[in-house]
């Protein structure tokens, strides 16, 4: 516990003796049980795979592991990512405690504040790009194919490697595979990861089922489910906020091989899921990940028989990501007071102890 995921699924991941075991102790989240949101929804188990808990707060942190100790093995001295947000946080804290320079794009004006901050605190180098996160990583890729620098977004086949250990984890606290497993798409390379994950350990007969994948993308940010790519995908969830996804094909045959299906939640749906889940669960996420349980909350109001089902659905980023849209969200009025316990009592209506 506690000792990172190179260390501990070193025999599942590109592991060689020369691959440094870097970790700040990612991996290893909770997967807790629905108190109350599961019942109101005919859920028969409902779990959330608390992915903000790792240490830049989203689940990017597995697989940049993998990416950074590999760019160091191949003596790379600069990590290049073009990001949402949390995968610049990510690349930024795994570049300092490797030591290297870290350079993210971001699309200009568009990062959530709480990551934005990371990616400035850890000292990445950012360069603000006059586009969305399409062109950023276009951009990205073009500079990392002519020159020496490591790319670590997740067309980087070690940030898959890493993102798969999740299913083994859901795996080992479940004691199996769960029948669904609800998950936010923006990239689409955690479906992919999580697929690949349950996968080989089907394959090694470490579960003895596998998942149906129920991926859900924003419905203005919703290429896979269109067809085609979004020229100007919009949502307040700005992690999925993608209009042509690096692992599209294969979230496809996630999908498809799994039985699952990729579908959309609009923005409505996405904050109702946000709010129920800090309000019923105390689980505070980022708008991305509330898309995972807006997708099973809008399954089950479509029929979906979840009844006697284990779903797990996965909360990819902290809340603290994006603070403004909590704020945004509040139906409780602040209230003001003087400093004087007697005028705070009256105001919650107590009565004195007798
Ligand atoms: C990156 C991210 C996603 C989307 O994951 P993809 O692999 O791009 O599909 C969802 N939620 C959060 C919080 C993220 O950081």
């Amino acid at each position: 516990m506690g000792e990172g995921v190179l260390k501990r699924y070193r025999e599942y991941l590109p592991v060689t003796a020369d691959t440094p075991m870097l970790t700040m102790g990612e991996g290893d989240t909770p997967l807790v049980e629905s108190r109350r949101l599961g019942k109101e929804f005919g859920i028969g188990h409902l779990f959330f795979k608390l992915e903000g808990c790792n240490p830049t707060g989203s689940f990017k942190d597995r697989g940049m592991v993998v990416a950074v100790a590999k760019a160091m093995e191949a003596g790379h001295t600069t990590i290049l990512c073009a990001s949402t947000g949390n995968t610049s946080a990510s690349a930024a804290a795994y570049g300092a405690a490797a030591g290297l320079e870290t350079v993210v794009l971001v699309p200009a004006g568009q990062i959530a504040a709480g990551k934005l901050s990371q990616a400035v605190a850890y000292g990445a180098r950012v360069i603000q790009i006059a586009g969305n996160f399409d062109a950023a990583l276009d951009i990205a890729r073009e500079v990392a194919e002519n020159y020496d620098i490591s790319l670590v977004n997740s067309v980087n086949p070690h940030r898959i490697e890493g993102q798969k250990t999740a299913a083994f984890e859901i795996i080992e606290t479940l004691g199996a595979a769960p029948d669904n497993l609800f998950i936010p798409v923006g990239n689409a390379g955690n479906i992919t990861a999580y697929w690949k994950g349950f996968k080989e350990a089907h394959d090694d007969e470490r579960a003895s089922s596998l998942p149906q994948m129920m991926g859900f993308q924003a419905e203005g940010a919703a290429p896979i489910v269109a067809g085609h790519p979004i020229a100007d995908p919009q949502t307040i969830a700005s992690a999925i906020r993608i209009g042509n996804p690096a692992s599209w094909s294969s979230a496809i045959t996630a999908r498809d091989e799994s039985g699952g299906l990729i579908g959309t939640v609009s923005d409505e749906e996405i904050l109702e899921a946000y709010k129920l889940l800090a309000r019923m669960e105390g689980v505070f996420c980022e708008p991305a990940s509330a898309a995972s349980v807006a997708g099973a909350i809008k399954s089950a109001r479509a029929g979906m028989d979840l009844s006697s089902s284990t779903i797990a659905c996965i909360i990819t980023g902290h809340g603290l990501k994006d603070p403004s849209v909590a704020m945004g969200l509040a139906d409780r009025p602040q209230e003001e007071a003087p400093a004087d316990a007697r005028t705070v009592a009256d105001m919650l209506g107590a009565r004195p102890k007798r």
